[in-house]
């Protein structure tokens, strides 16, 4: 039978394992830091633990820790790499991306999406399964730029807050002094507006929270995003204004540009309306087609337009950089479909 495993575990979680096996209890400190804090792969490195203490461990436990097993780049220096994760035969890829002075981590939180939103491939490929904690840490701590980075974005493959357990427990490991001890300023989780998880996130967390819009109009969400149905936009924005976000937080909206469909000046009307008391910034970001899909990116020029205009309206917006679109890295483009297929 598969042993435990001990990355994605936090101190509390860590502690009972200890209590168990019957070690000290401070014996649960020293994992979290070979684990989290070092360059270990192997319970036989934690070397400030008795001998007996990694015999009884080794008996009981696996690290967890699985390196990528196959790694894209771009040529604009973004990288694509491939996971494995707890459940056999079941892949995530996560995004790399290096900027002049921060190099950015997107990380997936479950296998596949059921979210079905019209524009994404994860999407398209349905849903395989929840990732754990350990999954989620693993593509941080097996990353071998892991180093090098200064920010984390929930924006990969799945829904964040469709895994408010696993996804809570990876920010604390990413966020509590005695694991990676990250700044939660640093990370950000993007949701399409799941409000039960939505909630759970802000006043469990502190770090940013991006919400994926897309069109300020009912009927139009309704098509491009089935959320929408569940959990109006309206009501996302009403939690999100009765939430006191303080200096540090932020909020931002992700809208991606569709041609002739979100991108007129009515949108930019509306946006204003409904965003309006919201202190935010908005992303738009480019589309990028997907195969068997009608939708259409919007042309620079009006993406240019929309931009200049929210701005003079009092909406800070940036255009987002698209990166890694000839290895599939870019926002909207991760799948691991094909290893679905493969598999079956
Ligand atoms: Fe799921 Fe996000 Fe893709 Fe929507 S955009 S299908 S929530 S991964």
């Amino acid at each position: 039978m598969a042993k435990e495993i001990l990355l994605g575990k936090t101190l509390e979680e860590l502690t009972q394992v200890v209590l168990d096996l019957k070690l000290p209890k401070f014996t649960a400190k020293q994992i979290a830091d070979w684990l989290y804090k070092k360059d270990i792969t192997s319970i036989d490195e934690m070397l400030n633990l008795s001998l007996k203490a990694r015999t009884i461990l080794k008996d009981n436990f696996d690290i967890g820790l699985t390196a990528t097993i196959k790694e894209q780049c771009s040529v604009d220096g973004t990288k694509k790499y491939l996971y494995p994760t707890n459940m056999p035969n079941q892949f995530i890829e996560t995004a790399y991306i290096p900027d002049d002075d921060r190099a950015t981590l997107c990380v997936s939180s479950q296998v596949g999406c059921k979210m079905g939103c019209l524009f994404c491939m994860t999407g398209k490929q349905g849903f395989q399964g929840q990732l754990k904690a350990g999954d989620i840490i693993n593509q941080v701590r097996s990353l071998p730029e892991w180093h090098q980075l200064t920010n984390i974005v929930y924006m990969g493959m799945g829904e964040p807050l469709d895994n408010v357990p696993e996804v809570m427990k990876s920010l604390e490991i990413l966020t509590a002094d005695y694991a990676m001890a990250m700044s939660p300023r640093r990370i950000t989780v993007s949701t399409i507006g799941i409000i039960p998880g939505m909630k759970t996130f802000l006043n469990e967390s502190e770090c940013h929270l991006a919400v994926s819009l897309h069109t300020p109009f009912d009927d139009e969400r309704k098509k491009l995003m089935p959320v929408q149905n569940v959990y109006p936009v309206k009501d996302v924005l009403k939690m999100i204004r009765e939430f006191d976000f303080g200096r540090q937080r932020r909020v931002s909206f992700e809208y991606i540009m569709f041609k002739g469909i979100n991108d007129t000046p009515a949108h930019v009307k509306e946006l204003c309306k409904i965003l309006d008391g919201i202190k935010c910034r908005m992303n738009l970001i480019r589309f990028h087609p997907i195969p068997n899909s009608p939708l259409l990116g919007s042309d620079e020029e009006t993406i240019e337009e929309f931009k200049d205009l929210l701005n003079k309206k009092g909406i800070t917006t940036t255009i987002r950089r698209s990166r890694g679109l000839d290895i599939f890295a870019a926002c909207g483009l991760l799948s691991t479909k094909e290893l679905v297929k493969q598999q079956s």
